[in-house]
């Protein structure tokens, strides 16, 4: 059955769904392996979009390096138990290690942090932190309305779900407007945080999921600081930016914490996302509870430091991939997927497209002003996978992002050429 796996996974996928694959399961009745296994690879090769196809310029989905898919399947079968240190020394130390890493990347001196599910958890992790941090008897009395949250338009809507979670409600969320270029207005931040009891958090985006747009990250500092709020900086997938040296990103090493998603920008399977803080201690302050049956080891224990008590080991589909890259090699791939972006904008510009994003990173967004915007997609949908986004400005626009590290030159070309016959139509 290995065999066969290994074959599927190399094999070649089509980019959209072949057909609609029937969910006749009889879980009553057991199966031969090698059917079942049929089975399964059938719905995955043929009911799927498919992210791993070059021609995918999709979502924030990147195709995984068979480096990580190999860590992710090691894990599968060694299944180390990541709640405590003593269960799982070296895979909880590898995380910690990683965690310093990417945090000095940020410009962290010294930090802490937690692998997670993804960008979502780490969001909500964020906010726990930031609210335990600024009112200590929130671990014993529970929250009270009060305490804000301030997110840009084009900030993702896991920031209100977080409020949301934590009982803050939506409405301890203030929106606060983006500009032309749909970046926070920071001016209209600094005004209604001044007038603000009481100001908990900030949250900028480094690398909105729409448009890619980099809020002023110095500027929201200023302010956060100005207003001893916690600054909270999302960058999910534009945290990309901090690991090429040339592009950077200024500002973020003033963040209180972020969010960093190697299932977006690492080429990762899902899930793998990093909450980092330099504040040392806090997601202790925040989630430690102890257990009689639980080794102990307070310092060191994840699940004393996370939402999560039972722990995949995430970090190793980051490891193994980056012991053979590093973080030159990593920067080299980056820096392709930022050159075919900017060679595909020249490619539209010339067919008659206008550009409607502002950003260093591979996300074009772009219209003609006239053409269906949905019709386009889909009639391009057999050649190559591009979204339909609505920006914060009410303006609608296809998006096309370069996510996966095996899309070429003539990937770029064959998507704007399949745009081309798609408007002719
Ligand atoms: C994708 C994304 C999230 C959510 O992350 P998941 O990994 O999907 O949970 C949060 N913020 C931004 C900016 C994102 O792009």
């Amino acid at each position: 059955m290995w065999t066969r796996v290994l074959e599927a996974i190399g094999a070649e996928v089509p980019l959209t769904p072949t057909h609609k694959v029937p969910i006749d399961l009889d879980l009553e009745r057991p199966m031969e392996p090698a059917a079942a296994l049929e089975l399964v690879l059938e719905g995955l090769r043929d009911g799927q979009v498919h992210p791993t196809h070059p021609r995918y310029f999709g979502l924030l989905n990147p195709a995984p390096t068979e480096l990580a898919v190999m860590a992710d399947a090691l894990v599968a079968a060694f299944n180390p138990q990541l709640a405590t240190h003593t269960h799982a020394q070296w895979a909880v130390d590898v995380e910690a290690h990683l965690l310093r890493a990417f945090g000095r990347k940020f410009g962290f001196a010294e930090c802490e942090g937690t692998f997670t599910s993804g960008g979502a958890e780490a969001n909500t992790t964020a906010l726990l932190v930031a609210l335990h941090e600024r009112y200590p008897e929130v671990r014993t009395e529970g929250v009270r309305p009060g305490p804000t949250i301030y997110a840009s338009a084009e900030a993702h809507p896991t920031v209100a779900r977080a409020a949301r979670i934590a009982g803050l409600g939506e409405r301890a969320v203030r929106i606060i407007p983006a500009d032309a270029s749909l970046r926070m207005k920071t001016r209209e931040l600094a005004e209604a945080v001044a007038r603000d009891p009481e100001p908990l958090m900030i949250v900028a985006t480094a690398g909105t999921t729409s448009a890619g747009t980099i809020d002023p990250l110095p500027a929201i500092a200023a302010v956060a600081a100005r207003a001893g709020c916690f600054l909270h900086v999302d960058a999910a997938w534009g945290g990309l930016a901090a690991l090429v040296p040339e592009l950077g990103l200024p500002g973020i090493e003033r963040a209180d914490s972020i969010t960093f998603d190697p299932h977006k920008a690492l080429s990762a399977p899902m899930g793998a996302g990093m909450f980092l803080t330099r504040h040392v201690g806090a997601l202790g302050r925040t989630f430690a509870d102890h257990a009689g049956y639980m080794p102990r080891d307070a310092a060191h224990d994840p699940y004393a430091h996370s939402m999560q008590w039972s722990r995949r080991f995430i970090g190793l589909k980051v490891l193994l991939p980056l012991l053979v890259l590093g973080f030159p090699g990593y920067a080299a791939v980056l820096r392709e997927q930022l050159a075919l972006a900017d060679e595909l904008r020249a490619r539209l510009r010339d067919d008659g497209w206008t550009i409607v994003n502002d950003t260093p990173l591979p996300v074009v967004c772009f219209t003609d002003g006239r053409s269906d915007l949905g019709s386009v997609a889909r009639a391009v949908a057999h050649e190559a996978w591009i979204s339909v986004t609505k920006l914060s400005t009410g303006a609608r626009a296809l998006r096309a992002c370069i996510i996966n590290h095996k899309t070429t030159s003539a990937d770029v070309a064959a998507l704007v050429a399949a745009l081309r016959s798609a408007r002719d139509r």
